[in-house]
C-alpha cells in the first residue's frame, strides 16, 4: 500500500527560502510508487496553501519559484486530509527556524493525532532554544565553550552593563545570536566593544532572547548525523571549511564555496567522542527521527558541543542527507526511514 506523504514547507520563519529548496528535492527523490505526495505550503505571512505541484531548481534558493498558488486551508483542515485516505497519512514538515522547527507544528499535529516525521514537541522546542539545550546539555555533561544571555528587556534598560557582562565573563571575541533562529541568521562575531554593540542590535531584531559565547578561533568545525527514535544510530562525521570567518547564511546557501569534507579526517579517539557525545545530546532533549550535532574541534584536541538541529537542512547537497550517504543509507532511502520512524512512534503512542 502506498504511503500518503504530506510535505509542509515553507513557514513564517527566516529560514523560509532553506525550506522551499529542500520541499522541491524530496519532492524529486521520493518513490512515487511508494509515496502519494501532497505539498503544503505555509507563506512568510503564515497562511496556508494546499498545492498542486512543486517545480523549480533544487541548486539555488535565489531561483526558486512557486509556480502553483493553490487553494488556501486553515492548518486544522489537515484532519480532512485524514479522512481521504484508509491508510494514516504522514505530515513532513520541512520547516526550518521558528514556527516549525520550535514545536509548534508538532504540537499542532499531536493534536491531530497524525504521525509526522522528526522531533517531538519537547525535543523540537528544547533544541530550537540555544539557552535551553545548552542547559540541558550541561547537566548531560557535555562540554561546551562559555556563555552568558540577554533578555531584550535588560539590555533596553541597560546595555552597557550587558556588554561589561560579556567583557567581564568571557572577552573577545565572542559569538552573538538570537536565541531562537538558525541557518546564522541574525549571527555575529564580535573582536571588540562596537562590534559588540551591533551585533545585539542584530541579534535582537530577530528575538527577545540572545545567547553571547565565548568564540573559537581556529577551531574546526565537526558535525554528524543522528537516525532513530530509541536506538539512534551516528553517520559518519563531516567537516566543514568555511573560506569566510565563519560558516554564515550566505556561506551555507548563496555562495556555495563552503567545502564539505566526508568522512572527516579525525582520529579513532576523536570519531568515538564525538559519537558518544552526539547520542548523549539526542538523549538529553529527548530527541526521535533526527538530529544533526554540531561541534567544534580545537587544535589541542578539544572537543565541544555546539548545537543540535532537529531539522537540520536537508536538500541532497545537505550535510545530513550526505554523512548518510557515505554511511550507506541514500537519500531516498533515508526519507524512507524517517517516515517509518514516524509510523514507529505514532504507533507506540497509540
Ligand atoms: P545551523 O542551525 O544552520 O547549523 P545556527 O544558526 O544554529 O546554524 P550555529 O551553528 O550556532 O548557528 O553557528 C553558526 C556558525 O558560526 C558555526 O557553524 C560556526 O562557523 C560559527 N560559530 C558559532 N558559534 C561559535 C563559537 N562559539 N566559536 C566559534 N565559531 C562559532
Ligand atoms: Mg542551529
Ligand atoms: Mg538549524
Ligand atoms: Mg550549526
Amino acid at each position: 500500500m502506498k504511503t500518503t506523504l504530506h510535505l509542509l514547507y515553507g513557514g513564517k520563519s527566516a529560514e523560509h527560502k532553506v525550506s522551499l529548496q529542500t520541499a522541491l528535492a524530496v519532492t524529486k527523490a521520493l518513490n512515487k510508487d511508494k509515496f502519494n505526495v501532497f505539498p503544503l505550503f505555509i507563506t512568510e505571512e503564515g497562511q496556508w496553501v494546499r498545492g498542486k505541484q512543486l517545480t523549480g531548481e533544487v541548486e539555488s534558493v535565489a531561483q526558486l519559484q512557486l509556480t502553483d498558488k493553490g487553494t488556501s486551508i486553515a492548518p486544522l483542515a489537515l484532519t480532512e486530509v485524514n479522512e481521504q485516505t484508509d491508510d494514516k497519512p504522514v505530515i513532513f514538515p520541512l520547516l526550518h527556524g521558528p514556527n516549525g522547527e520550535d514545536g509548534t507544528v508538532q504540537g499542532m499535529l499531536e493534536l491531530l493525532n497524525l504521525p509526522y516525521v522528526g522531533n517531538g514537541v519537547l525535543a523540537s522546542s528544547a533544541g530550537m532554544d540555544k539557552v535551553i539545550m545548552k542547559q540541558l546539555f550541561a547537566q548531560a555533561g557535555l562540554p561546551q565553550v562559555g556563555y552568558v544571555h540577554f533578555l531584550r528587556s535588560e539590555w533596553e534598560k541597560n546595555d552597557e552593563l550587558a556588554y561589561k557582562k560579556v567583557e567581564e565573563e568571557l572577552g573577545y571575541p565572542v559569538f552573538v545570536k538570537p536565541a531562537n533562529l538558525g541557518s546564522s541568521v541574525g549571527i555575529n562575531k564580535a573582536k571588540n566593544r562596537e562590534e559588540l554593540a551591533s551585533a545585539f542590535k542584530e541579534a535582537f531584531d530577530f528575538d527577545r532572547k540572545i545567547i553571547v559565547e565565548q568564540g573559537l578561533e581556529n577551531a574546526r568545525e565537526i558535525e554528524i548525523g543522528v537516525l532513530g527514535n530509541d536506538e539512534p544510530q551516528c553517520s559518519v562525521l563531516g567537516e566543514i571549511v568555511p573560506k569566510k570567518e565563519f560558516y554564515d547564511y550566505k556561506a551555507k546557501y548563496e555562495d556555495g564555496n563552503t567545502a564539505m569534507i566526508i568522512p572527516a579526517e579525525v582520529d579513532e579517539q576523536t570519531y568515538e567522542s564525538v559519537k558518544e557525545m552526539a547520542i548523549k545530546a539526542f538523549k538529553a532533549i529527548d530527541a526521535s527521527g533526527l538530529v544533526r550535532a554540531d561541534f567544534f574541534l580545537t587544535r589541542d584536541g578539544e572537543l565541544y558541543i555546539n548545537e543540535v538541529n532537529t531539522m537540520p537542512g536537508f536538500t541532497p547537497y545537505s550535510m545530513f542527507p550526505l554523512l548518510w550517504q557515505h554511511t550507506g543509507v541514500a537519500y531516498p532511502e533515508l526519507i524512507e526511514r524517517l517516515v517509518q520512524l514516524a509510523k514507529d512512534r505514532h504507533d507506540e503512542k497509540q
